[in-house]
Parts: C-alpha cells; structure tokens; sequence
C-alpha cells in the first residue's frame, strides 16, 4: 500500500470498476424487495453545487446501505431543462454574439437552445459521477426526453377532460412595444422622477374625501377597492364605507390590507388589480374583481360604467394627461408632487415601460388534487422528515390556490393546445418576416401575409379567454396554430417519480413504484414535493413515495447565502480535487443536523481528510503485521469464543453497539450522528485504543483475527458515507479477506451477529 492515500489516484479507477460490476443496474428481482430513489434532477446545462453535492452524499449514502442490506436498489439519474433559467443563460450568450431571442422564430430559437444543452449536458453527468453516486445510467432520463414530453402532455390531456383545466386571466409583465411578456427576472427596474396625483375619492353619504396617491390616475378605472394599513389609526374609521369611483358609476369599498405602505402618499392606495401585480394579490386575498382598463396595443379600452369616455382608445400617456384635467375641473386633485421619484419595471430588451397586463393563462384546479394528498401526509401515508418540516407542507395544503401552468418561455414542453386562426380572429400573433417582427391580429395579419409565412415565423401568440381551442397532440387542421406558451417546469417534474419509472405501462413502475424516498432541499417542498404527491395519487392512487426527507441549504463560510453579487460561492469542485470526495462528502453530512440550515462546514471536510488518512493507516498496520507474522490467523468465525480476552470482548461489543446506533439513526434519517458514531468507534475504540494494546499481545493468532474483523466490519459501515476509500482499501485488503474478488459495494451490511 502507498504511504498516504492519495484520492486521486483511486476514484476514478473505483468509479469505473463499481460501473463495470453492474452493481448500480437494477433487476426487478421478485424475490427481493425493491428500494427506490428518483434523484432530483440537477439543471443539465448547470454545474454542480454545494446542494447538489449534499443530496448526492445523502441519497447515495440511502442507497448503498440498502444495497448492502440486500435490497434490489434503484437509483434513477436525470437532468432537467429548467426552462427559463435556461433561456436566459442561452440569451445572454446570443446578446455576445448581438443577437436577441427576438431575431428567432420559435422553433429555431428552441432548436438553438437544444443544441447549447446538449454541448454542455455532459458537463453535469460526469460531475454525478465523480461525487461517486451509484445511480443506474441505464435509465438516465432528461425532462426533455420524447417518452416524458409524452406522458406530461398525456397527463394534461387527462386533467382537461376531467375538467380541471380552465383558461383565466392572470397578470404578466407585458411590453406593448415589444409584443411579448417578459419573466419577473426579464424586468429590470430604474429610477424616475414622475408627477404623483393625489385624488380625492368621494365617500358615499357624506362631503368629505378619501385622497389616494398614485402616478397612474388612467388607471383608476379598473380600481375596485381602496386600501389602507390595519396600522394606520388614521383611517380606523373609514374600513368598511364605501367610496366613489369619480368618472364613473362605481362604488367601491375601504379595506384593509397589510400590504400598504403607511408611509407612501397619505398612506390610502387605490386598488388595481388589472394593471398592478401588487393589487392583484391583494384582490385574490380579498377575492375582488379584476378589470382590465389597457389592451395588449397598450390602448384604452374602458368599461361600460365609464362617465367620462373621452379617452377610449388613446394610449395610455395621452389618456393619464386628459383624466388628469378632467379631475382637475371636477376638482378632484388635493395635491401634484413634481420631485416623486419612484422606481420603474421596463423590459430588459429596450427599455420600454412594462405595463402589468391580464392576459389568459392556463390553470390547474387543484382542489380535487391537494385534498387527498393532503390527507395522505396527515394520515402519515408519506412521512416527512424532519417533523418540524411537517407544518409548511399543511400550511401550504390549506391555502394553496389553483395553480397557473403556462410560462411564456420557447425552452419548455409546449402546451398542446390549438387554435384556428378562422375561428379565432383575434388571435394577438408576434411573427418574424424577413428578419423583422410583425405584431398584430391574425386577422389583418392575413390580410398581408400568406398563413404559412405566418406559421412558419411565429414567435408568440396570444388567445382570448374567450378563444376556441382544440386540445391534441398534433396539429388538428390546416388554419391551426399551437400554443406558444410551454408547461410551468413544476408541471412536468411534478410527474418525476412516474416518467422515469415509464409510467403508465412498464415492468419497471409495476415493480419500482411507489419509490421510497425523495430527499431533496425544504426550499422545493411547496413547489416540487407537493405537487409530485398530487399528480401521484391523481394519476395512480398512490402517492409516489413513503418517506421525505428535508435537507438543509448550505450557506457560505461567512454565514450568509451563497451569491455570485457577493462573490462568496463555494465551488465544491475546488474541495473535491483538495481534499477528495469522501471527505466532502463526509463533511457535509456530518455538517447537516436535523435538516436546518447551515454555514459550509470546511473544518469538518479537512477533518474527514484526516479521518481518511487515519483509516488508511490502520490498514497499512494490519496489513504489515499479517504480512510479517508466519503464523496462520483464522478467520473471525473458526476463532473459538472462550479464547478471546476481555479486551476483544470489548471492542466486539462497542462494534454491535456502534451498528445498532447507526441503524437507528440512519432509519431516522439522522445522517450527523450516524456519522458520528462511526467516526468515534473507529478513531478511538479501535484505533487509539484495542489496536494499540494488541500490539503488546502475545496471542496474535486471536487479536489479528479479531483485529481484521473488527476493521473489516468498520469499512462496510463506512462505506456508504466514505464509498472511495473504502473501496480502495478493501482492494488492498484482498488477500486477507475470506472472498478476495468481493467488492465492497455488494458485500453484505454487517447486523449484530454477523
Ligand atoms: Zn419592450
């Protein structure tokens, strides 16, 4: 054996020969329980990082002891296409290159970013293997892959005709000049001076006035509330009346809302639910109505009860100018602040001010779907781990609304939802025609090009609540154009458990599913675990796992979380090549207690190295001492028991100890401390401690066997949390084990008596 372990020299060697070994490949044994894990799909064109490195230790850790125990393990890999992410590392890209998504049509743009993908997709696979995990590459399966594009449309199909599908408006940051919507992370924000207009709103059955201040009067049109601070003493009074809406018919009531700023204006805001992505959520809590007063051209368009008409139609610069003066002459503006200044939303593409526009989205109705998989969490069908979790998930259960599932990103699976540009005239189109952008409806557009033109350089489209649509996975005639929107991600890896066990119809899922694990960060409980056990039960009746388990988020050196702005990332990749796998790996799980969040713990990584050193070195010690003795040492199992000493009884018995100690915590999913147990027998009961009595010993044939057993045993257990070095020294170690060509991954998890 080399003097010091170096782990380069080992883990890809080790990696290779596990892979060769078919240890990894699953084979619906019917004799032996199957024991699954779907690995959470890491970005494909991301890298690997400090949480991705923690749930790989975690979920391999979970995997190889179950091998050991003899279970028919499966551990399914995947990545995913995170779609927006994504598009907009791919965009940034195009802008080096000058270029915009915008001097694409769709379907080049998504052949482009497929392309980009898959130049870096083997980037993140080879990063799974070098962190060790013993996933089954025979099932890869990429969110993309045609099969689960199929089952994810398949599964829309089955909503729709359940009648848990619905179109209804939702806000989107629109760009009336660009045409498009743009994602949250699409908007920048800059800083403007604009005038800010205090209005008096008129309350019913008295003289007096509410003032609201805003800097967008056209828009009070679709105000349906008035809304102050519960906080604000002022206007105690006021919650409950009722206020006019000037120029026009309205009434509207004063509520309360914690959202509003007590300092901002007088502190009374007007709600607008169709314009402001605020004011939408604060009509949802209060369930009011939206109205929406701007169309996608950015004109008015106002509704019927309406006085003052005269801005129908005008943009809406023209239109703020004009209500101004009518209020003026009714009398209706207290007060002009000329040196407000505020912050802006403007598209990232030109600039232009983004105007928060209703626009139909797709919806999932998700009552009949929490419910049960609320049910099966209290019932504790599906544990989660650790209990203190447990609460977020009812919370999010009980006030979970329906569920908008339409992004408007190329980079995704496309909705498959059609619409006939005969039936529907008024489809809003974006298309690129020779280079240049046309917008408009299909209508007029079809006046001046051919449909084919128009299909063929189709970028965006966007149908009316009111559209007619025929839902299929092919085109359903020759004036029909598909959905440009694609699925929410969540609405594609929300099935994750079921398309990668191939899900409805393979001997895998018959056999795989339920899967028995998903571990995965608490950051994604709400967005991925909870609708992965809805659409499980939904689609099967069962929900797609029995236990979760939490981990974590591992936060920088210096305690605050991990960002590129504050140059603090760690770069796990760096440690890895330093310090080796196990030792990161190690370190991380002996960093995480009870799921909480903690700071990188690079004191325990370094520590791990020196563990790693350390059984190393008592494998060289055994190694030398057998190799110099001429005796014959007997295995462990033909030592007659009444020759042992009390110090072998001793060790043997911390050793039982010790394996019932870390099955109890591993079956808790208590990763720290089970590491911790194996850690302290090692380095002080066997090494500080019986291996250096032995070494007075004269009765070498009972202490090397006890010895050698003891050490053997300690390596299986550690193997699981430590699997490189382990291996390697079980390579070493050949010649004085019972069955030489065993490797350790398939040898057997040691139990009390064995
Ligand atoms: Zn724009």
């Amino acid at each position: 054996m080399d003097k010091i372990y170096n782990h380069k020299l080992y883990e890809e060697k080790i990696y290779e020969l596990w892979e060769k070994s078919g240890a990894f490949i699953a084979k619906r044994d019917p004799k032996k329980k199957p024991y699954t894990i779907v690995l959470p799909p890491p970005n494909a064109s991301g890298r690997m990082h400090t949480g991705n490195v923690l749930m790989i230790a975690i979920e391999d850790l979970l995997i190889r002891r179950k091998r050991m125990q003899g279970f028919e393990t499966l551990w399914i890999p995947g990545t995913d296409h995170a779609g927006f992410e994504t598009q907009i590392t791919y965009e940034r890209e195009l802008k080096k290159a000058g270029k915009s998504r915008f001097d694409f049509d769709r379907n080049t743009l998504y052949k482009n970013i497929e392309n980009f993908v898959f130049k870096n997709k083997n980037l993140i696979e080879k990063q799974i293997r070098n962190m060790g995990a013993s996933v089954d590459w025979t099932r890869y399966k990429f969110t993309l892959d045609p099969d689960v594009v199929n089952t994810v449309t398949a599964t829309f199909q089955k909503l729709h005709k359940d009648k848990l599908i619905y179109r209804d408006n939702y806000l989107v940051n629109f760009c009336p000049i660009c045409g498009t919507t743009f994602a949250d992370l699409e908007v920048k924000h800059k800083t403007r001076t604009d005038p800010l207009y205090y209005i008096k709103y008129p309350l019913k059955d008295s003289h007096d006035f509410i003032v609201v201040a805003t800097v967008r009067p056209e828009t009070m049109f679709g105000d349906v509330a008035i809304s102050v601070n519960p906080k604000d003493k002022r206007y105690n009074k006021l919650i409950g009346k009722t206020a006019l809406l000037p120029l026009t018919k309205r009434e509207i009531p004063i509520i309360e809302d914690f959202m509003v700023d007590i300092n901002f204006g007088t502190g009374a805001v007007k709600i607008t639910p169709g314009h402001d992505p605020n004011d939408f959520q604060v009509a949802k809590r209060h369930n009011l109505t939206t109205i929406s007063v701007i169309d996608i051209n950015g004109k008015m368009t106002l509704p019927s009860d309406a006085d003052y008409k005269n801005i129908d139609g005008l943009t809406v610069n023209k239109a703020r100018e004009k209500t101004v003066q009518e209020l003026k002459e009714k009398n209706l503006i207290e007060n002009i602040d000329n040196t407000y200044e505020h912050s802006v939303a403007v598209c990232y593409k030109g600039g232009h001010d983004i105007e928060p526009t209703i626009l139909p989205n797709w919806f999932v109705k998700v009552k009949t779907l929490k419910e049960p998989a609320h049910e099966v969490v209290k019932k504790g069908d599906v544990k989660i781990y650790p209990k203190w979790q447990e609460s977020k998930y009812h919370r999010w259960m009980e006030s979970m609304l329906d569920w908008p599932i339409s992004r408007q990103v190329v980079w995704g699976i496309r909705i498959p939802a059609w619409y006939s540009v005969i039936e529907n005239e008024n489809l809003f189109i974006t298309f690129l025609n020779k280079g240049k952008t046309e917008a408009g409806d299909v209508k007029s557009l079809l006046k001046k090009y051919a449909f084919k033109e128009i299909e063929k350089g189709l970028q965006t489209l966007i149908a009316p609540q009111t559209a007619k649509y025929v839902i299929s996975n092919n085109k359903p005639g020759d004036d029909f154009l598909q959905e440009t929107d694609t699925f929410d991600t969540w609405f594609s890896s929300g099935q994750w458990p079921l398309v990668t066990l191939g899900y409805p119809n393979s001997d895998d899922f018959n056999y795989f599913y339920p899967t028995d694990v998903l571990e995965t960060a608490w950051e994604i409980l709400r967005l991925w675990v909870s609708r992965m056990i809805m659409f499980g039960i939904y689609l099967t009746g069962k929900p797609p796992f029995k236990d979760v388990y939490l981990h974590g988020i591992v936060r920088a050196l210096d305690g605050k979380k991990m960002s590129k702005s504050l140059g603090n990332v760690i770069n796990p990749e760096e440690y890895q090549d330093e310090f080796g796998t196990d030792a990161l790996r190690m370190g991380l799980i002996s960093g995480t207690a009870n799921g909480k969040d903690f700071n990188f713990p690079r004191d325990k990584v370094l520590a791990y190295r020196n563990f790693a050193n350390k059984i190393w070195n008592i494998a060289r010690f055994i190694l030398m001492m057998f190799e110099s003795k001429e005796i014959e040492i007997p295995f462990f199992s033909e030592v007659m028991l009444d020759k042992i000493t009390n110090s072998d009884r001793d060790i043997l018995s911390k050793m039982e100890k010790t394996i019932t100690n870390v099955d109890l915590s591993l079956n808790k999913y208590r990763f720290a401390e089970a590491a911790d147990f194996i850690y302290h027998f090692i380095w002080d009961d066997l090494a500080s401690n019986f291996l250096e009595t032995s070494k007075q010993r004269s009765d070498k044939n009972i202490s090397l066997s006890v010895l050698r057993h003891v050490y053997l045993t300690s390596l299986k257990l550690l193997h699981p949390f430590m699997p490189f070095i382990t291996e390697a020294i079980w390579g070493e170690l050949k010649d004085l084990r019972k069955y030489p060509d065993e490797l350790l991954i398939t040898a057997k998890w040691p139990n009390k008596s064995s």
